[in-house]
């Protein structure tokens, strides 16, 4: 591959800013999308948090929900923060009726499933596969994931045993589906770049440098 992967943070809406620096800080070259046409020079894609109606809404609005969805079909890894798990969900519970996901991820999570009182909190979450030591986990009215389907792969929990008796080996925070990843928590916010640097990595598994080959064949 030429030079950095190029990752895509999608601008409609959410905390765009500090995927980019993230982004930078692991490696990437950070590629604000607004637009069809800027999907095209991308190798991965970062859907950041915020808030998923509005976000679906505009993804619909910017007419960019198809041309997403048909480069996840097509294997694009993507990482999604908070909104952005929930935008990569296969089912989503609370939400509302004409909320659409890209069903990039089989799994079913409940959006600000960890209720009102604790609208937001810290955790120390340990990931799989990424080294170093327990990421602090910012959580802004997260989404839990409820279920896992066939393929996702658990990378971590949070709360699990006296701080939540129903669910003791905690709730699943961090999940992983072929070149798709998904976190409840905002690593963006931390100065820690662990989690981007993995995402990174994946997009660089997974063949990064094909924009280049697909804006060579593409007409001017
Ligand atoms: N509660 C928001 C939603 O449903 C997500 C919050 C966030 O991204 N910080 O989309």
């Amino acid at each position: 591959m030429s030079g950095l992967p190029q990752i895509g943070i999608l601008a409609l809406q959410g905390d765009v800013v500090d995927h980019v620096r993230a982004i930078e800080a692991a490696g990437g070259r950070p590629v604000p999308v607004r637009r069809a046409s800027e999907l095209d020079a991308v190798d991965g894609l970062v859907i950041p948090g915020g808030e998923s109606t509005t976000m679906s809404r505009l993804l619909e609005v910017f007419d960019l929900f198809e041309p997403v969805s048909k480069r996840l079909d097509a294997g694009m890894p993507a990482f999604g923060s908070c909104a952005g798990m929930i935008m990569l969900a296969e089912e989503v519970l609370d939400g509302r009726p004409d909320q659409r996901s890209f069903g990039a991820i089989p799994m079913t999570v409940r959006r600000n499933a960890f209720g009102r009182q604790v609208d937001s909190f810290e955790d120390e979450v340990p990931l799989e596969g990424v080294d170093g030591g327990p990421f602090r986990g910012v959580f802004i009215r997260a989404p839990w994931v409820e279920r896992v389907g066939e393929g996702t792969e658990v990378l971590g929990r949070v709360g699990g045993g006296r701080r939540a008796a129903d669910t003791p080996d905690g709730r699943i925070v961090a999940v992983r589906a072929g070149a798709c990843m998904a976190t409840s928590f905002h690593p963006e916010v931390t100065d820690d770049a662990r989690v981007h640097r993995y995402f990174v990595d994946m997009v660089r598994r997974s063949g990064a440098g094909q924009a280049d080959e697909r804006n060579e064949g593409a007409p001017e």
